[in-house]
């Protein structure tokens, strides 16, 4: 595996390794776990190079977020991409990522600002920024993203579409911990007591799509189930459950084999977020 943190070298390699080859790209923020591995196995065996790149974006943390607190595991995650047979390790800094005044990317009005968007204003913004940036470096035939976070995914779609980039996105399934929680380089700071209150996250999704599978199918009920499920635990705070399609629409009817339940909660000051497709 061949660690870079330059640009130019980055795109004059692929570049000439990459004529009629598949390159895979798996954009992470680090502290890989099993999650980030999954998106880079199923890279691997799909494309004939495989560029992971690590960076904690910060114009995707909103102020009083935690950008400096991020967990940070340079060492161990490159052991693990050398494992995997990741074929480029790309590890830029900021300065290299940005300008000071840039063209920025807005993220849409409607899909862009509800849920996570409404939550985290500017959130997007910087995401859809660097991933661009980042697809125009590496130039990749497909690029792989987890549906753990699915309006992320829902929007890099959009860009895709909207700026007619010519990559092909991957969607991942989500994984878990044996008893369900989401992984995420996050549940790191939850404590004991608060990573057994975080299992009721799964826990609700899972009975929320048991009722769909037995052709429940009005949103509001299911939210209403959920919500009830959950307000035992009064130490954890919904943010927001809800149900869209796969185009991000709320709707009021779950449309079965198109329908999406997706919760964010606060446990202490740690935000999870998790969702199932149904
Ligand atoms: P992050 O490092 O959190 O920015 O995540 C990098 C990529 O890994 C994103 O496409 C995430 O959706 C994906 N990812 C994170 N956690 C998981 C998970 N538990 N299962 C599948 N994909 C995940």
């Amino acid at each position: 595996m061949i660690i870079l943190n330059r640009i130019d070298t980055l795109k004059n390699e692929l570049r000439q390794i990459t004529k009629d080859k598949k390159i895979a790209f798996v954009p992470t923020m680090g502290a890989l776990h099993e999650g980030h591995l999954s998106l880079i196995s199923k890279a691997k065996k799909e494309n004939d190079i495989v560029v992971v790149s690590i960076f904690i974006n910060p114009t995707q943390f909103l102020q009083g977020e935690d950008l400096d607190t991020y967990p940070k595991k340079e060492q161990a995650d490159a052991k693990l991409c050398e494992l995997c047979g990741v074929d480029y390790l790309f590890l830029p800094n900021k300065e290299m990522m940005y300008e000071k005044d840039e063209i920025l990317i807005k993220a849409p009005k409607t899909k862009g600002f509800i849920l996570e968007g409404e939550k985290r204003p500017g959130h997007f913004d910087g995401m859809l920024q660097i991933v661009l940036k980042l697809f125009n470096i590496v130039n990749p035939t497909n690029a792989y993203f987890g549906k753990k976070d699915a309006q992320q995914l829902s929007l890099i779609n959009q860009m895709v579409k909207n700026f007619y980039l010519d990559i092909n996105i991957v969607a991942c399934e989500i994984v878990r911990e044996n008893d369900g929680l989401a992984m995420s380089s996050r549940n790191v700071y939850l404590d004991k007591h608060q990573r057994e209150l975080a299992l009721n996250i799964s826990r609700s999704l899972n009975f929320a799509a048991k009722a769909v599978g037995a052709n429940k199918t009005n949103s509001t009920l299911i939210i209403k189930e959920m919500e009830d499920f959950l307000s035992q635990y009064t130490e954890i705070k919904i943010e927001y459950i809800t149900i869209v399609n796969r185009e991000f629409e709320q709707i009021n009817t779950i449309e079965i084999k198109n329908s999406i339940i997706l919760i964010a909660v606060k446990i202490g000051n740690i935000r999870l977020i998790d969702n199932i497709w149904v």
